[in-house]
């Protein structure tokens, strides 16, 4: 079973459905030039992208677009590489330190030091950094893996901030604000499940910045997927006009759905872990969500199940009763704890269930 990953096959249901609105069809002669609009910084950006891309983040109110740069990436991944290049100064002694507070996102660590960058390494869990002098923080929120919302630990003038938002969907939390801040991460990966289009973008202030991501692009990849930003548009446009639409009748809305499912999921998993002394869930506050107009709780991406008790390795006492996990010590904790995603198939996920409620201590 594989609910050790993220990927995120739990949307598939809606998109079925929707059948026309999210399909597109590509002549042969279309998106053939590398270009999309050379006047613009980021000049593989679709303008078609770009709109969907506005539009949705004002239906949702989850972020401020305006005064923003967008530089589309082959996913949020090569976004956080591009804002790493960017970010870091050329002229400096030693490489600046890239943290975030435990538990992180374990790809960021592999990421930031694979190629050995002279600009950039690893500095570790943000709450323990105590070097002087210019950092990079990554800030996730709601946090991968244990889901809670998150502000910037180290607080020190010469930080540069980089949010990684790919939660920050009404389906996960309650949306408390628009995000307005420097440089925000996001993509269709996890917001509407998309993450084989590898398509993310990036929301960047300084005009700068944004040149050198796209800068950093171009050398990586000259460019973005055409066909995969037009296919994102039609996506991210069925997700506004199902919200927009769904108000009036037509269809369900995208974000209905899968908040419904989101606490379905929860709602069983709840149980399951309160009839068991051996695992314990992260807590969670509800709040406003100023999308839904309600007051609501989060139903985070992922599960940041501890064992309680003697059991030290819970990533090897659950794989005993066939349930694959990740060890919190790729997250920069104790393997007491383990990252489950809630994203995978019907299948799989009750599955999941069913053999975390054999479990007996
Ligand atoms: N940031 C976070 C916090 C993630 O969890 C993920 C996916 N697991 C990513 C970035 C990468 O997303 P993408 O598929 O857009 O590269």
């Amino acid at each position: 079973m594989s609910t050790a990953f993220g990927d995120p096959r739990v949307y598939e249901r809606f998109w079925r459905q929707t059948g026309e609105k999210s399909t597109i069809i590509i002549p042969g002669w279309q998106s053939m030039s590398y270009f999309s609009d050379v006047t613009n910084i980021c000049w593989f950006l679709e303008a078609e992208f770009a709109s969907e891309v506005v539009r949705l983040h004002t239906v949702v109110g989850n972020a401020v677009t305006e005064g923003r740069h967008i530089v589309v990436g082959t996913g949020s991944s090569q976004l956080f590489l591009a804002a790493l290049y960017a970010l870091s100064p050329t002229d400096a002694p030693e490489p600046i330190s890239v943290v975030c507070a435990s538990p992180y996102y374990s790809s960021y660590p592999s990421m930031t030091n694979h190629l050995k960058s002279g600009l950039y390494q690893w500095g570790g869990d943000a709450a323990s950094f105590e070097k002087e002098g210019p950092y990079i923080e990554l800030v996730t929120s709601p946090n991968n893996p244990d889901g809670h919302a998150r502000i910037s630990k180290v607080n020190r003038s010469q930080g540069f901030l980089v949010h990684d938002l790919a939660y920050y969907w009404p389906q996960y939390t309650p949306i408390s604000a628009p995000a307005d801040h420097d440089l925000t991460l996001f993509t269709v990966s996890k917001s509407t499940g998309h993450a084989g289009m590898r398509i993310g973008w990036a929301l960047v202030k300084d005009k700068e910045v944004a040149k050198k991501m796209t800068k950093f692009i171009e050398l990586n990849t000259i460019g973005v997927s055409k066909d995969s930003q037009l296919r994102a548009a039609k996506v991210l446009r069925a997700v506004s006009d199902s919200w927009e639409q769904g108000n009036s009748q037509e269809g369900e809305s995208f974000f209905k759905f899968s908040h419904k499912l989101m606490a379905n999921r929860w709602k069983q998993l709840r149980l399951v872990v309160e009839h068991s002394e051996l695992f314990s869930l992260p807590k969670f506050s509800p709040a406003f969500c100023t999308f839904f107009k309600q007051v609501l709780e989060p139903q985070p991406a992922f599960v940041w199940l501890k064992c309680e008790g003697n059991v030290e390795d819970c990533e090897s006492f659950l794989r005993a009763h066939n349930i694959l996990t990740r060890s919190g010590k790729h997250f920069g904790v104790s393997p007491k704890y383990v990252r489950i995603s809630m994203l995978d198939t019907d299948e799989n996920f009750s599955h999941f269930l069913e053999r975390l409620s054999a479990i007996k201590s």
